[in-house]
C-alpha cells in the first residue's frame, strides 16, 4: 500500500497497472438483467460497428449503473469489457480517496491517459457516490474537490467524442441520491440494476447450485419463492452456506481427517448429497434478512419516480 507522498509519472504507471483486472465474466454468467444487458450491448455495438461513409453515430461513453448492492453492477462492467476485448480498469473511488488522498486526482489523470493509450478500454468507477459525498460535506478538502473536478473533466472529454480512442466509463453506485446534478449530467445513460426477480433468482440458483453439480431434495420453485428480496450476491452466499452445511452433514469424518494432517485430507473422498430443506434453513439463518430492506428499496423507487 502506497502512501500519499509526492510521486513522479512512473510511480503512477505502476499504481495504474495494479488497477487493471482480468476476469472471464461473460454475458451468460449474469442472471437476468436482460434489458440492462441489451442497453449496454447496443451502446458499444454503435461504437464498434462500421458505419456508412459520411455517417456519424455518436454512442454514449459514460454509463451510470445504480441499484441495491450485490446486484451485478461489477459483473456487467466486466462482461462489457470482455465483450469488447477491452482492457479493464477497476477503481473503487473510496479506496483511491483514502489511499492516495492528495495524489488521487493525479492518479485518475494517469489512469485515463493509460486507458487512452491502451484503448479500447473500460474504466469502472465503483462506489462512485464517494466522490459526490465528499463535495457536500463540511470540511471538504482541496484533494476531494480536485479529484471530483478531474473525474468530471475526464468524463467531459469522453463525452465530447472528438477523441478517437474508445474509452468507456462505467460508474456504479448504491446511493444515486447522493449524486448532485452536476455529476449526474455527465452521464449519457443512467441504468437501474434491480434486485433479481423470480426468473433471475431461478437462474442464479442454477448458476450457483445445479451448474456446480449439486442437486436439490426440494422443488427449486420453493427456493425461488423463499429468496425474494435477496440480491445476487446474497444468493451466491446462501448457496455456498447450504453446500457447506450439506458437506458437514454428510462427512462426519472430515474433521478427523483434517486433524490427521494434509495428506489424510487429500486422500479423503468427499461425499455429497442432494441439498435439503434443513441445509437451506441453516443457510438462511446464517445469512439473515435481506441486506436491502423494503424501506430502502422504496428509496430507489421514489428516486426514480421523481426523475432522480
Ligand atoms: P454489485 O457490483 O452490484 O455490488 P457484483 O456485480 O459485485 O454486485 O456482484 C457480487 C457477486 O454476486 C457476483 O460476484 C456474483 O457472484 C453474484 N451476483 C450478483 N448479481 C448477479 C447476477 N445478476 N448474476 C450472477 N451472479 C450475480
Amino acid at each position: 500500500v502506497k502512501t500519499a507522498e509526492p510521486a513522479g509519472e512512473e510511480d503512477y504507471s505502476e499504481t495504474v497497472a495494479a488497477l487493471i483486472h482480468r476476469s472471464a465474466v461473460s454475458w451468460e454468467d449474469i442472471a437476468g438483467l436482460e434489458e440492462t444487458k441489451r442497453e449496454i450491448k447496443t451502446t458499444y455495438a454503435l461504437t464498434m460497428a462500421r458505419k456508412p461513409a459520411g455517417v456519424r453515430v455518436d454512442a454514449p461513453r459514460t454509463l451510470l449503473l445504480y441499484g441495491p448492492p450485490g446486484t451485478g453492477k461489477t459483473l456487467l462492467a466486466a462482461a462489457t469489457s470482455n465483450g469488447l476485448d477491452a482492457i479493464f480498469f477497476s477503481v473503487r473511488v473510496s479506496d483511491v480517496l483514502s489511499k492516495y488522498f492528495g495524489e488521487s486526482s493525479r492518479l485518475i489523470s494517469a489512469l485515463y491517459a493509460e486507458a487512452r493509450r491502451r484503448a479500447p478500454a473500460v474504466v469502472f468507477l465503483d462506489e462512485f457516490d464517494a466522490i459526490s459525498r465528499a463535495r457536500g460535506e463540511a470540511g471538504e478538502s482541496g484533494a476531494e474537490r480536485r479529484i471530483l473536478a478531474t473525474v468530471l473533466s475526464e468524463l467531459d472529454g469522453l463525452n465530447s467524442k472528438s477523441d478517437p480512442a474508445f474509452v468507456l466509463t462505467i460508474a456504479a453506485t448504491n446511493r444515486p441520491w447522493d449524486l448532485d446534478s452536476a455529476v449526474r449530467s455527465r452521464f449519457a445513460r443512467e441504468i437501474y440494476v434491480p434486485l433479481p426477480d423470480d426468473a433471475s433468482r431461478r437462474r442464479l440458483l442454477e448458476i450457483h447450485l445445479t451448474e456446480k453439480g449439486h442437486s436439490l431434495k426440494m422443488p427449486l420453485e420453493e427456493l425461488v419463492k423463499r429468496t425474494a428480496g435477496y440480491s445476487g450476491r446474497e444468493l451466491a452466499q446462501l448457496c455456498e452456506q447450504a453446500v457447506a452445511h450439506m458437506v458437514q452433514r454428510t462427512n462426519p469424518g472430515l474433521e478427523a481427517a483434517v486433524d490427521r494432517g494434509r495428506h489424510a485430507v487429500a486422500d479423503y473422498q468427499l461425499r455429497v448429497a442432494p441439498l435439503s430443506e434443513q441445509d437451506f434453513a441453516a443457510a438462511l439463518q446464517a445469512i439473515g434478512a435481506p441486506q436491502t430492506s423494503p424501506a430502502e428499496l422504496a428509496l430507489y423507487t421514489r428516486w426514480r419516480g421523481e426523475g432522480g
